[in-house]
C-alpha cells in the first residue's frame, strides 16, 4: 500500500511517500515559502538524489499540484500514475474533545475540523487547506486525519482541567488538550518495543524537545498529562514560546505597554522563549556557542530550559507513583548530550543516571544512555510522526476495505 503523508504548515507543506508493505520511503520533501516570493520545491528521491524547483507557488493547492506532479513525474517520480497512491494522511494539529483517535477523512469530520478552526486558528486552517487540495485533485483517494492531540485524550479531568469557572470550560472548551501526541505516543511504544517489554506495564516520561516543545506522562501506554495546554504555548520553555507564565504578569505587561491580545499572542508565542532570554537566537546551537564565549544570557537560557523540564520530570514521576523509562526526542533532545546531561544531573535520586560517554557519543539515533543497572532506563529515540501518521492512515483504510 503506499501512502502519502502530508503536514500543511502556514506557508509550507511537507510531505513523505511510503510504501508500508516493503518498508520504504519513496520520496520526500518540502514546498516552501507558498504564497509569498520565492517559493520552492525540494524533493529528494528514494536515492538521496535532491532536486529543486523554483515557481509561483500561490496557495497550498498549487503546493501539492506540484508534490502529485513530482511524484508521477516520469524524470523524478516514482508511481507511473497517480492511482498508484492507495491514501493520504494528514498531519492535523486540533482534534478537540470529539476526536480521541485517527479517523477516515468524511464530509461530516471536515465540518468538526472547520469547527475547530476557533481553538487553532494558527494550524487547523492550513490542515484543512491540504485536505480540501486533495480532495478536489484526487478525490477518489481515502483520507485520514491523524491529530496531535488525540494521544492526550487518555489524560483524566483532574490533569486537563484549568481552575477556572467550570462554566467556561462548557461553554468554550477551555481545558488543557496538549499536543506533540503523534511524537510522544510513537516515542514511547518504541522505547517500550526496544527495550522488549509491554508498554502495559512500565511508567515513561517523553519529552520532546525541538523548536516546540513538551514533555508527557505514559502511564501504561496512555497519556496522563503532558506539558502544553489549551494552546501548544504552555509548559516547557522553547525556542520563541515563553511556556509557563503566571497570567497576572502577562495582563501587567499588557497594561504597561498597551498592546491587545494579538501583540500579547505575538510577544508570547514568537518572542519569547530562548529567543527571549538570549536576545540572540531560539536555535540551541547558536546558543551554545555564545555559552561558549561566555555570553551570560546564553548561558542563563540554557539554564532555565534545562530547569524546566527537570520540574515537568519530577512533576510526573510524582503523577505517575514512579517512573522506569524516559525518552529523550526531537532537534535538541535527539542531538544535543549537554542538554541530557543539564536536565537529568541530579536527577538520581529518582534513579536517573546517564552514562555520561555513551550520552556523548549517541546523536540522532536510537540509544540507551543510563548507567548499566540504573533503576530508570533513559533513551534517545529520533521521532517519526510521519510513519506513525502513515501506519494510522493505513490501518483506517484497510479496516474500512
Ligand atoms: P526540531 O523543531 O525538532 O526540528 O528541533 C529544532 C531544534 O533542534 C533547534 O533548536 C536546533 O538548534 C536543535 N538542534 C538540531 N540539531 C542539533 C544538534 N546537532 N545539536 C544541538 N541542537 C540541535
Amino acid at each position: 500500500m503506499k501512502i502519502l503523508v502530508i503536514n500543511c504548515g502556514s506557508s509550507s507543506i511537507k510531505y513523505q511517500f511510503y510504501s508500508l508493505d516493503e518498508s520504504r520511503i519513496l520520496a520526500k520533501g518540502i514546498v516552501e515559502k507558498i504564497g509569498m516570493k520565492g517559493s520552492f520545491l525540494k524533493h529528494e528521491k528514494e536515492s538521496g538524489q535532491k532536486v529543486l524547483f523554483e515557481g509561483e507557488i500561490l496557495d497550498h493547492k498549487i503546493g501539492i499540484e506540484y508534490i502529485l506532479g513530482i511524484l508521477s513525474s516520469a524524470k523524478h517520480g516514482c508511481i507511473a500514475s497517480l492511482d498508484e497512491i492507495n491514501a493520504v494522511g494528514h498531519r492535523v494539529v486540533h482534534g478537540g474533545e470529539e476526536f480521541s483517535e485517527s479517523v477516515l477523512i468524511t464530509e461530516e469530520v471536515i465540518q468538526t475540523l472547520e469547527k475547530f478552526i476557533e481553538l487553532a486558528p494558527l494550524h487547523n486552517p492550513p490542515n484543512l487547506k491540504g485536505i480540501y487540495a486533495i480532495k478536489a485533485l484526487i478525490p477518489d483517494i481515502p483520507q485520514v486525519a491523524v491529530f496531535d492531540t488525540a494521544f492526550h485524550h487518555t489524560m483524566p479531568q483532574h490533569a486537563f482541567m484549568y481552575a477556572i469557572p467550570y462554566a467556561l470550560y462548557k461553554k468554550y472548551g477551555i481545558r488543557r488538550y496538549g499536543f506533540h501526541g503523534t511524537s510522544h505516543r510513537y516515542v514511547s511504544n518504541r522505547a517500550c518495543e526496544i527495550l522488549g517489554v509491554d508498554p502495559k506495564t512500565v511508567k515513561v516520561i517523553t519529552c520532546h524537545l525541538g523548536n516546540g516543545a513538551s514533555a508527557c506522562a505514559v502511564k501504561y501506554g496512555e497519556s496522563v498529562d503532558t506539558s502544553m495546554g489549551f494552546t501548544p504555548l504552555e509548559g516547557l520553555i522553547m525556542g520563541t514560546r515563553s511556556g509557563d507564565i503566571d497570567m497576572g504578569a502577562v495582563s501587567y505587561i499588557m497594561d504597561k505597554e498597551k498592546i491587545g491580545t494579538k501583540s500579547a499572542s505575538v510577544l508570547f508565542n514568537k518572542h519569547s522563549g530562548l529567543l527571549g532570554i538570549t536576545g540572540i537566537s531560539s536555535d540551541s546551537r547558536e546558543i551554545y556557542a555564545g555559552a561558549e564565549k561566555g555570553d551570560e544570557r546564553c548561558k542563563l537560557a540554557i539554564k532555565m530550559f534545562d530547569y524546566r523540564i527537570k520540574k515537568y520530570i519530577g512533576a510526573y514521576a510524582a503523577a505517575m507513583g514512579g517512573v522506569d523509562v524516559l525518552v529523550f526526542t526531537g532537534g535538541i533532545g535527539e542531538n544535543s548530550a549537554t542538554t541530557r546531561v543539564g536536565i537529568c544531573e541530579e536527577l538520581g535520586f529518582l534513579g536517573i543516571e546517564i552514562d555520561k560517554q555513551i550520552n556523548k557519543e549517541s546523536r540522532g539515533a536510537e540509544q540507551i544512555i543510563s548507567k548499566e543497572g540504573a533503576k530508570v532506563k533513559v533513551m534517545v529515540v529520533p521521532t517519526n510522526e510521519e510513519l506513525m501518521i502513515a501506519i494510522d492512515t493505513q490501518n483506517i483504510v484497510y479496516d474500512k476495505n
